[in-house]
């Protein structure tokens, strides 16, 4: 009985730490979608039967097991539909392998009974450790309620079987919630964690470290395909200015809506970067000098013509200059593509300002 009680709290560990290794990067848009809810369900079918496959036996006709679990998992990772699909393919897999007689089809109304349940209480606004109680109880309940259906006749194997089913349950129940929060909460902080190490706190952008890895690819991408790639290097004119006038936390703000203005006029925000400081950056791939400056021009005149409000509630107008330099046709050696965006950037500086400068074509 106890080696049975390792095996099944195994399985069912070993379910949650391998899947977690799939979803570990799932938003809140992928948790909601119908595909990942449907896999979630047949997941949890799946571990379903492979808990009624290593039942334990008490007795010899007396098969326990913890494919509730699985159904509660279900409802508690995927939600509703997820529940449905997890109780299907288990009371498919207790017909189709057990045969049709008394314990499959009560096995089966109990799974019914169970996913019916489940659904009803995780429709409730309960927090998840209510809900998963409640439905532990619910589900030992409707257990032990079949047991007793089917061994009425013989008190003195119920006597045998509800100690170990419910005290069995409680154990595994408490064990695979414990563990599940433990893994959402390890997922939470690898995700932030994760972000953390890429964007830009403010803006939101690329940070320095992920531009750098973005350029590496770029390049490799651009070299190996033989195609044209353009560097875009901002500064903000005066920003020392901004901060100085109207306060550090005006700055910030400008900050943000120019991280914000450069994503709406991109054709991707993938490639767009706050370097440090007042300086962004863009990587435009496929993208060649002509049309390159295009859209600097564009960005520049954008931000130019827009107002920016500052923390007194004035708006203010903010300039841009911007370095371009573009593979190959400016530059054909790649360790001198950001040098050549980062002279034209100074020259349009020196140039007065609000400007976009490419480096000379070859
Ligand atoms: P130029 O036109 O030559 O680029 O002049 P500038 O004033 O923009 O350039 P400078 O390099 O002299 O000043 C940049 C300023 O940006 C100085 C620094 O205090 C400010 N700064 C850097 N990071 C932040 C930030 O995260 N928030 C705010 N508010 N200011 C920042
Ligand atoms: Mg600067
Ligand atoms: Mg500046």
């Amino acid at each position: 009985m106890f080696s049975d009680l390792i095996i099944n709290a195994a399985i069912l560990i070993s379910f949650l730490s391998i899947a977690n290794q799939f979803y570990r990067d799932r938003d809140l848009v992928m948790q909601s979608s119908p595909v990942f809810k449907l896999v979630a369900g047949v997941a949890c079918g799946t571990l379903g039967i492979l808990l009624m496959w290593y039942s334990f036996r008490i007795q010899n006709k007396t098969l326990l097991d913890f494919r509730n679990i699985a159904a509660l998992l279900a409802a508690a990772e995927g939600g509703g539909l997820s529940v449905i699909v997890s109780g299907l393919v288990m009371g498919a897999f207790r017909i189709e392998y057990f045969g049709v007689n008394m314990y499959s089809k009560t096995g089966t109304v109990v799974i019914a009974l169970v996913t019916v349940g489940i659904l009803l209480i995780f429709k409730t606004k309960k927090s998840l450790g209510r809900k998963w109680l409640l439905s532990t109880i619910y589900m030992t309940i409707v257990s032990c309620g079949a047991y007793f259906y089917i061994f009425q006749k013989d008190i003195s194997i119920l006597l045998i079987v509800f100690p170990y089913f419910i005290l069995g349950t409680v154990i595994v129940s408490y064990t695979v919630y414990k563990y599940m929060i433990y893994l959402n909460n390890m997922s939470l902080l690898f995700r932030k964690l994760k972000e953390e190490s890429t964007k830009d706190y403010l803006t939101g952008l690329n940070n320095v470290r992920e531009f750098n890895k973005l350029f590496r690819l770029v390049i490799e991408k651009a070299v190996s395909n033989n195609q044209k790639f353009s560097l875009l290097l901002i500064d903000i004119d005066f920003f020392k200015n901004i901060n100085d006038t109207h306060g550090h936390q005006s700055g910030d703000k400008v900050l943000k809506e120019i991280g914000k203005i450069l994503k709406q006029n991109c054709r991707t925000d993938d490639n767009i970067s706050r370097n440090g400081g007042e300086e962004f950056s863009i990587l435009l791939e496929n993208a060649s000098n002509s049309m390159a400056i295009e859209i600097a021009e564009r960005i520049r005149k954008i931000i130019a013509d827009n107002e920016f409000e500052v923390s007194s509630g004035r708006k203010i107008n903010v300039t841009i200059s911007i370095g371009i330099s573009s593979y190959p046709e400016t530059v054909t050696d790649i360790t001198q593509i950001i040098e050549r965006a980062d002279e034209a950037l100074y020259k349009a500086k020196r140039n007065g300002r609000n400007l976009v400068v490419s480096d000379e074509v070859l």
